[in-house]
């Protein structure tokens, strides 16, 4: 079957791998429909690494998949040959201090599809998972939608660790790349009044308008905290961080309001933020870290299964996989107004 390999920084190569024979009782085959390309993958393909997870090439990043069951284990007792699912990522041991405390996303012996020395990615046709990472959404969602859902969840944990913001407080997000969107549809199908977006691609910030942002700001063309506080009528009680740019914590601290919370989602290429404290001290501005997702699966499949959210709204691009190396050229250079890109296979 075909795969598509990371062999080096900026190189991908299509290759030819054994398709799975083997499955554990409770594991299942399942044949990829769609893959989305994420921020992260695009990480791994430019620098190689993320922080401490450094790729061992050759390797084969995606963990945004939906596709069909095509064979059981022995165990499986909650799907059926043919069903639609969507994949959750993160696989977890059960067993360690984090999983016992409700804490799977951070369990000590985590192991994340497409991640470094933890398990292969799913830019192929067939991957084995365990059953319990699969989620049926038969007639609830195409094949789209079901690899969208992912980056979807972690825009509805973001919220939810932000204490689900009141309708009629200020919020302002950075970054209307998908997981910056998927925290404004989240917001959106919450019936929140007022979130903006601060983004300085043109394009993305006219999508972010287009989902309903209540303001959009241009932090290059525009005074952040003056055209903020003008189009929001004030300070942030909430802001959301889904760029992983300096500049916008930046940003962040001088427009949050006392006692405001900046929730860091985006990922910053070096390891390293600043973070002015004396803004922050005297502003007491709690600050919040979201690790992927915990538990939002469910809830985010209820919002698309009940149309209170499109995700398709987020996708630009679709490649055969194949093509996955222009795929990940594009959104690596921002290039042709892309947003989402999303893989068929
Ligand atoms: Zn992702
Ligand atoms: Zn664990």
């Amino acid at each position: 079957m075909l795969a598509v390999k990371l062999t080096g920084i900026e190189q991908m190569e299509l290759v030819d791998i054994e398709k799975p024979a083997h499955l554990a009782p409770d594991e299942v085959l399942i044949r990829i429909k769609y893959i989305g390309v994420c921020g992260s993958d695009v990480h791994y393909y430019n620098e190689g690494k993320i922080g401490s997870q450094v790729v061992e090439y050759p390797f084969m990043v995606g963990h945004e998949c939906s596709g069909k069951i095509a064979a059981l284990g022995s165990n499986v007792r909650n799907l059926e040959i043919g069903d639609l699912v969507v994949v959750d990522p993160s696989v977890h041991c059960g067993h360690c201090e984090q999983c016992m405390s409700g804490r799977p996303h951070t369990c000590m012996n985590n192991k994340f599809l497409g991640c470094p020395g933890q398990l292969e990615g799913c830019l192929t046709e067939y991957i084995v998972m365990p059953a319990a990472s699969c989620f049926q959404v038969n007639d609830k969602m195409d094949a789209e939608e079901a690899a969208l859902l992912e980056p979807f969840t972690i825009g509805v944990y973001a919220v939810k660790l932000a204490g689900n913001p009141a309708p009629d407080t200020k919020v302002a997000i950075f970054g209307a790349g998908p997981i910056g969107l998927s925290i404004l549809m989240k917001l959106k199908a919450d019936q929140h009044l007022q979130t903006g977006m601060v983004e300085p691609l043109g394009y993305r910030l006219e999508k972010a308008g287009e989902i309903g942002a209540s303001w959009m700001v241009d932090p290059v063309s525009e005074d952040v905290k003056t055209a903020v506080e003008e189009a929001a009528g004030g300070l942030m009680d909430v802001v959301f961080d889904a760029s992983g740019e300096q500049e916008a914590i930046d940003h962040a601290l001088e427009i949050l309001k006392p006692g405001g919370k900046l929730v860091l989602v985006g990922i910053p290429p070096s390891a390293q933020y600043v973070f002015n404290m004396d803004l922050m001290r005297r502003k007491e501005i709690t600050v919040i870290n979201v690790r992927r997702q915990n538990g939002c699966t469910e809830e985010a499949i209820k919002l698309v299964a009940s149309r209170k959210v499109n995700l398709k709204q987020m996708v630009t691009h679709y490649f055969q996989l194949r093509k996955a190396a222009v795929a990940f050229d594009m959104v690596a250079g921002y290039r042709d107004d892309v947003i989402k890109a999303m893989i068929f296979v």
